[in-house]
């Protein structure tokens, strides 16, 4: 890929439209929506087959707050520094406005919206004024098996179902296998279109008003994450069309990065088939029931290192958030991680308690697969591997007897006095792993999504190296997430509906640069 094959500056445009859209997950679809509702005319452009990112796969619930001052208090606490006040105050200004504009999205097609009560993750003031917003039905469609190329966790599927009605309803031009490659800037940078890559080759589009890119971040490209985490191999959950294009475009034309290290992940197991391309999440039994209260739930089992010992609280308040940040270790003297990859152990009692993994994915590709109810079918195909002794255990994981046999008698001490001392698991989370035979299964680093891109202020535009402005360049959703040190479950997605809407209005209102030469 040369400049020359996409120059910056172009004598003429292949075609034109007001406003172009890169991305079509939650992100895009309200950014198309929003810009379209005022007076533009958009092109939404996806490069792979299908719609839906990974917004598709997520549970689907948009966090949102009953209280102003107790949203900005939770969010400031959460960003630790990270992003300023005026932006953290536009998106919770935005919470309040995302109720109606749902309400008017669902009549597309009669879904129906639930409200979920949920407290924020973590402990700081405000985290009780918290509540999910969902689609919980969409009359006709099954969440299951309606995007047959795609899995949610819960309810992505049909918040996707509302919006891609909305986009379609509208006549809003969708172009499928068609990739953003690189901007197009007048001579003084102001952005004036891009280059796409399509079934009819390269072609430069004009966008009169401005772009607005939604393309995701970057959990499927593992280069771009050795230059920005220490932690690898880290594999994605779920999607392969999220490469970094937009934070790779921005910065072309000048902007700066914030929060590139930070990604929302967990640890899961691989696919004992190399053609099954996503990890799988480690999911507790509230993730499978969310009526049962996060700390009262037993998880069945624990982790260990590559020397046989406990290293991790494994039941964090948040563990599809902050799951992986234990496993980041490198260990100088050894130069090893000693954690990566590391084992997830239960016992005869524990198998039998609830699924250990859950699948989730948007790949037209990829033969679904659905983990078993009581965790046998991973033994077969050798996701887990069944051990009869505490000497087969050590043999599996590769650690010295006596050591694994003290990590397994501590960790039933410490249950059975309902109290771990040594690492502060919560203790109705806590269940002895003392009936053999044991399984185990190697744990990896797994990103769900990436927080980190390009800066933008409060009203979407992407900010250059110095925090100036990029002529006519917007962004939505994760690909500059506005989350840069602890994430609040829901907030990705209410980040995709919250700044989509603002990046969408503010294109739209801008002049046509074209008349304007
Ligand atoms: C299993 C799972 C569960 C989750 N659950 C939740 C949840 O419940 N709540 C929550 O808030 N967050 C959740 N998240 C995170 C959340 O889903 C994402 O952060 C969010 O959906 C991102 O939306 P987006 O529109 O920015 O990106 P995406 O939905 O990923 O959309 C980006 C789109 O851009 C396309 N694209 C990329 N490059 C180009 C290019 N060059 N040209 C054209 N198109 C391009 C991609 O193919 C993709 O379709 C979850 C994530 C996972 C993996």
């Amino acid at each position: 890929m040369t400049g020359q094959k996409f120059p910056r500056l172009v004598e003429a445009f292949d075609e034109s439209v007001d406003v172009i859209v890169v991305g079509y997950g939650f992100a895009g679809a309200v950014s198309a929506i929003a810009a379209h509702d005022a007076g533009a005319k958009v092109l939404l452009l996806e490069k792979m087959a299908d719609p839906g990112g990974i917004s598709v796969c997520a549970g689907g619930g948009l966090r949102l707050s009953r209280d102003r001052d107790a949203a900005f208090s939770y969010l400031k606490a959460t960003n630790d520094g990270t992003t300023p006040d005026d932006v953290i105050g536009a998106f919770v200004d935005g919470m309040f406005e995302v109720e109606d504009f749902v309400a008017e999205l669902v009549k597309v097609n009669n879904a129906e919206i639930v409200r979920v009560e949920r407290p924020g993750n973590y402990p700081f003031p405000g985290y009780d004024s918290m509540y999910f917003l969902e689609i919980d039905k969409v009359p006709g469609f099954d969440r299951e098996t309606g995007y047959p190329h795609a899995r949610s966790l819960r309810n992505g599927t049909n918040m996707m179902k509302v919006l891609e009605d909305n986009v379609t309803a509208r006549g809003i031009e969708v172009r499928f296998s068609t990739a953003a490659e690189r901007l197009i800037t007048g001579p003084d940078g102001e952005v004036h279109g891009l280059w796409v890559e399509g079934v009819n080759g390269p072609r430069a589009i004009c966008a009169k008003r401005g772009v607005i890119l939604a393309c995701g971040g970057f959990e499927a490209n593992q280069a771009m994450q050795r230059q920005y985490w220490q932690l690898n191999p880290v594999y994605s959950a779920a999607f392969r069309g999220n490469t970094g294009d937009g934070i790779r475009m921005a910065t072309d034309v000048g902007a700066g990065l914030w929060h590139m290290w930070h990604f929302h992940g967990s640890y899961g197991f691989r696919h004992s088939d190399p053609n099954f391309p996503f990890a799988i999440r480690m999911k507790r039994l509230p993730d499978w029931v969310p009526e049962v209260r996060e700390t009262e739930a037993v998880m069945s089992w624990i982790l260990l290192d590559r020397r046989g010992r406990r290293f991790m609280n494994e039941y964090e308040p948040y563990v599809q958030d902050t799951g992986h940040r234990a496993l980041d270790v490198m260990d100088p003297s050894t130069v090893q991680k000693p954690n990566i990859p590391c084992f997830a152990v239960v016992d005869e009692e524990g198998r039998k308690m609830y699924p250990l993994g859950g699948v989730v994915f948007n790949d037209r590709d990829v033969t679904p697969y659905e983990w078993s109810a009581d965790n046998l079918k991973e033994v077969q195909n050798g996701i887990l591997t069944k051990c009869d002794t505490v000497e087969d255990l050590a043999e599996t994981i590769g650690c010295d007897v006596a050591e694994l046999e003290e990590s397994l008698h501590r960790w039933d001490k410490a249950c059975a006095a309902g109290q771990d001392e040594a690492l502060g698991r919560p203790p109705k989370t806590m269940a002895p792993i003392k009936t053999p035979p044991y399984y185990v299964g190697e744990i990896w680093p797994v990103v769900s999504n990436t927080q980190g891109g390009p800066v933008h202020d409060t009203k979407q535009r992407v900010l250059n190296a110095y925090g100036e402005p990029i002529p006519r360049l917007y962004e939505a959703g994760e690909v500059g997430s506005i989350w840069g040190h602890l994430y609040l479950s829901g907030a990705n997605l209410s980040e995709c509906f919250i700044g989509g809407r603002i990046a969408g209005r503010e294109v739209a209102s801008l002049e046509d640069w074209y008349l304007m030469r």
